[in-house]
């Protein structure tokens, strides 16, 4: 009986066992992950797993129906490829399939690795040794003003945590979005009773007081320093791939496994998905890496195809990449993919509760930032998904339903 061997029990590793069984695969599949703890979804873990609002968020997936054998607190530590088998810290696991599934892992702030009172946000350990900081309602450094940074900051805020975040940027999410929409962002921390600093990097965290209390100084670029009971690093997370070194399975220089369009890593039967993986997108004419929820859900569907049909049979993976966040009381979702070349339209005013952006090239739709409109967002998806061209005037009147502009 043939065996797939799936690295990684996250969103895209549990998906690609179900997917499996769904679509037909007769034989094995071991599903092996890191964590102790039962398959989880990661977006509640800064959200109401964090506020203590749920207990966790364990899949609700079957694993003993599917037959699949699930071995927990297990780390894959390498991989063989010439001879078809995965070393792990229990001993070796022999494979006819292998799909690497195993997420990233986020940046530490350089020098504050092991500092007490500094912590990350990736992992369900992660969130239960943060829940004390805001039942505690300690004091607060968010080091970046990404997505992890401004979801930690509105859970800190609801918690009633004194926040301040300090961000390098000269705005918050500064990789992600242009300055004027970054520009209204910003309005979003003072407006729920945050401090934000940008253009400001942390240079040094260095703590005193107890490990169960202690007190962190934060230096910053300009010369201050802060003080804070907590300081929660959200700078960004790359793939968790080191343990393919020396496999001969294909890296880019972002880390990431370099699949090619149907998810297919360099090395004979190996596939690779979810935050782990980038993938070429003709739709947007370069190479994609995807840190999100909906790339980890919809991948898998593709490597199960290619490992239960074969190729012929599997379509191109190049989805439009979906995303949402919640922050500051809002609801922020963002569908396709921008540069700076495509024109941006706003789509309502930006100073209302509701409002988006659109971003189009000769007229197409490319991307689309919704904040409190999540119609936009599901009409805007299909239209981008189609290539359909719009009416820049419509397109901007928010009275005009978007699939008619
Ligand atoms: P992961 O979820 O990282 O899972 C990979 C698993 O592999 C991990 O459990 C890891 O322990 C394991 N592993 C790693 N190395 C090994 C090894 N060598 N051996 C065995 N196991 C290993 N996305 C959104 O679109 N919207 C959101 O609101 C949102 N919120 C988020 C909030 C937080 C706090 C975080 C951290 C992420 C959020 N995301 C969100 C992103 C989304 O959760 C990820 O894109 C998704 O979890 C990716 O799934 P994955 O299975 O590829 O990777």
């Amino acid at each position: 009986r043939q065996r797939i061997l799936v690295v990684g029990a996250g969103m895209a590793g549990v998906q690609t066992a179900v997917q499996l069984r769904e679509q037909g695969w007769p034989g094995g599949i071991t599903l092996v992950g890191a964590e102790p703890h039962r398959p989880y979804d990661r977006p509640p873990l800064s959200k109401a797993v964090l506020l203590g609002r749920a207990p966790g968020s364990a899949f609700d997936v079957d694993f003993g129906a599917l037959e699949v054998d699930l071995r927990l607190g297990t780390a894959v530590t390498g991989l063989r490829t010439g001879d078809r088998e995965a070393d792990t810290d229990a001993g070796p696991v022999p494979y006819d399939g292998l799909v690497v599934a195993t997420g990233a892992e986020p940046i530490p702030l350089p020098g504050a690795e092991g500092v007490p009172g500094v912590y990350l946000l990736r992992t369900l350990d992660d969130a239960e040794r943060l829940r004390p900081v805001l039942a505690g309602r300690r004091e607060v450094v968010v080091v970046g003003a990404g997505w992890i940074g401004a979801e930690f900051a509105t859970a800190a805020r609801e918690a009633g945590c004194r926040v301040t975040v300090v961000e390098a940027a000269d705005q918050p999410l500064a990789g992600a979005l242009p300055p004027p929409v970054a520009a209204r962002m910003r309005a979003w921390y003072g407006e729920a009773g945050a401090e934000l600093r940008t253009g400001c990097a942390v240079t040094g965290v260095a703590a005193s007081g107890t490990p169960d209390d202690p007190v962190c100084e934060v230096e910053l670029s300009d010369g201050s320093v802060l003080t804070a009971g907590a300081v929660v690093v959200g700078i960004g997370a790359r793939p968790a791939t080191g343990w393919l070194a020396g496999s001969g399975v294909a890296l880019g220089e972002d880390g990431s496994v370099l699949a090619d369009e149907r998810l297919r890593a360099s090395a004979p039967g190996v596939h690779a998905v979810g935050d782990c993986a980038s993938y070429p997108s003709a739709r947007y004419g370069r190479r994609l890496l995807v840190h999100h929820w909906d790339n980890a859900l919809q991948g898998p569907r593709t490597v199960a195809s290619g490992l239960v049909s074969g190729q012929a049979e599997t379509p191109v993976y190049d989805p439009v990449p979906y995303f949402w966040s919640e922050q500051f009381g809002r609801f922020v979702q963002y569908a396709g993919h921008h540069t700076g070349d495509d024109e941006m339209l706003w789509r309502g005013d930006p100073a209302d509760a509701a409002w988006s952006v659109c971003w189009l090239r000769g007229g197409v739709l490319r991307a689309l930032l919704a904040v409190g409109r999540p119609r936009d967002l599901a009409q805007g998806r299909k239209l981008i998904e189609r290539g359909t061209a719009l009416d820049p005037v419509r397109a901007a009147d928010p009275s005009v339903p978007l699939k008619s502009a």
